[in-house]
């Protein structure tokens, strides 16, 4: 067993507990009886100096030439390379996701800061003319001041780091506060920051519970922008605290994402994307796959296909590399799924496979869930309606192609989608007519890229999108800079007509 880690606070370049020395626990969700870290319970006193640190290096860095910053955050793609598999590995104790996992969370955010790192050398504005003579008019980025970062435990390297480095290309200074399930990848990321050699304050971690560093942080006249991954209920509260206090916010929230397989599909290729969609990461991805809209043709033939599958996959703890699906973060998500597991009862969905806590051997030291597939389920359930956020998937049958889209709209949420079809004009169609942000074609719903940007329509979010240059738009603001070099007052929309 690998000795607890002990995380810090970490403020104007210096770790540090929380001022009232208070500790909690992260332990390892395979195997509770392991203690992974612990980690400061700080308080609002705490975030009030991250953000005295953070408001005063915010002075020095925004002048910092953005080629020079991004210098930084390619030093965090290279110290990210070299730390990969020991990150890997204490996520995969600290989350329970697959190693193989891990390291795709790792690597996503080296492939993040490879990118943001070279957009130093871009964030570009316009040229245009102006409508007077002897005038020029441009745009250009200006960064925003300080920015609270709240970031879930379902990514916990790749989801900060989504934030973190456009930020800091873009000349803010940060905080980020990480969920208290994953606080030893965080203070690890942090302490990789620390060594790219980022000066003091730019970049401050504070650990606790949302409701008090969360909570004091969105409501800290002092913060400019929050940046919130999470539930769609904690992202409601935030919106209206940044409304209240005029604070830019971007809200990444909840999904209920569905994947059609039609009567023309290549049905092995659907059955690959369907198993890795719903039960990769335990079926905790924002962009999980929780509904397959099946084509009545293919419904019969898929599902056993898909029940016969989901019977081979293996529950273990994620460090082991013969695991397909590891266990849940924590008691109160294996509730959640049992939880939905009665309502599907009682909605009287059939459980086709699964449908059970795991607790056979030593995965009775975790919190497993078997994985589960529910049929007869109809688009009006709670079961095709709510994000169950766990390995559970529920089958709804279709009768056309335009059923299946209704059906895949029909929700809250849009965040992301898939169709496997063979015929290209139906695949066209879904682009078209899909309400999701994100939609992929003969793939699955979940394996998004950082260069195109990720986010979603309705209660997904507010708007906003991560990744790519469109994270650049939440982390800057544009300013319209207009030189008269005429010598003369020239009034627009007047002298000229
Ligand atoms: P959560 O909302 O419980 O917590 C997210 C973060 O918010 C944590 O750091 C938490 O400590 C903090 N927090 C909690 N209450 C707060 C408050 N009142 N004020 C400020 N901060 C507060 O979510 P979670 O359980 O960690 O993550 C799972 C959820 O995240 C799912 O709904 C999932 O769909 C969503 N998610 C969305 C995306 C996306 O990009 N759309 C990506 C990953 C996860």
């Amino acid at each position: 067993m690998t000795t607890p880690k002990t995380c810090l606070n970490y403020i104007n370049g210096q770790w540090l507990p929380a001022k009232s020395g208070a500790t909690l626990e992260s332990r390892n969700p395979a195997d509770w009886r392991q203690l992974v870290a612990t980690f400061p319970r700080s308080e609002a006193v705490d975030v009030d100096a991250a953000v005295e640190a953070a408001r005063n290096a915010y002075r020095q860095w925004r002048l910092v030439p953005a080629p020079a910053r991004a210098g930084y955050i390619y030093r965090v793609a290279e110290l990210l390379i070299q730390h990969k598999e020991e990150l890997a590995q204490l996520m995969s104790r600290e989350m329970g996701k697959a190693i193989a996992e891990a390291r795709g969370d790792v690597q996503e955010g080296i492939d993040c800061a490879l990118y943001y790192a070279g957009e130093g050398r871009r964030l570009f504005g316009q040229t245009t003319p102006s409508e007077m003579p002897n005038k020029f008019a441009m745009t250009v980025r200006m960064p925003i001041g300080v920015c609270a970062l709240i970031t879930p435990w379902n990514f916990p390297v790749a989801i900060p780091c989504w934030k973190a480095l456009p930020a800091l290309v873009c000349g803010n200074t940060i905080i980020l506060k990480p969920a208290g399930d994953t606080p030893a990848c965080a203070s690890f990321l942090i302490q990789i920051f620390h060594d790219a050699g980022f000066p003091e304050g730019v970049v401050n971690l504070v650990h606790g519970f949302g409701s008090e560093v969360g909570k004091a942080l969105t409501e800290h006249p002092d913060i400019d922008l929050v940046s919130f991954t999470g539930s769609s209920q904690t992202g409601a509260e935030i919106g209206s605290t940044c409304g209240r206090t005029h604070k830019r916010v971007c809200l990444e929230l909840g999904g209920k994402n569905a994947q059609i397989v039609m009567d023309d599909a290549d049905l092995e290729l659907a059955l690959e994307g369907a198993v890795w969609g719903a039960f990769g990461t335990t079926g905790q991805r924002c962009t999980a796959t929780s509904r397959l809209l099946l084509h009545r043709d293919i419904k019969d033939k898929f599902t056993s296909m898909l029940v016969e599958r989901t019977a081979k996959l293996r529950l273990g703890a994620g460090i082991d590399p013969n695991t397909n699906v590891g266990p849940l973060v924590n008691v109160a998500q294996l509730q959640r799924v049992s939880g939905y597991l009665e309502v599907a009862h009682f909605e009287k969905a059939k459980v086709l496979i699964g449908g059970k806590i795991a607790n056979i051997g030593d995965l009775k030291y975790g919190f497993f869930f078997e994985p589960t597939i529910l049929d007869n389920v109809t688009p009006d359930m709670r079961v095709a309606r709510e994000e169950i956020f766990g390995p559970v998937v529920s089958l709804i049958e279709v009768n056309s192609f335009e059923e299946a889209i209704k059906i895949l709209n029909d929700t809250p949420y849009g965040l992301s989608s898939s169709i496997y079809t063979g015929d290209v004009n139906r695949a066209f169609q879904a682009m078209r007519d899909i309400e999701a942000g994100i939609t992929y074609i003969n793939g699955p719903t979940i394996g998004a890229e950082v260069h195109l940007p990720f986010g979603g329509v309705k209660q997904t979010g507010n708007g906003h999108r991560e990744a790519g240059t469109a994270a650049l738009d939440v982390f800057s603001e544009w300013k319209s800079v207009y030189v008269d070099f005429s010598g003369r007052l020239q009034r627009a929309q007047i002298d000229n007509h």
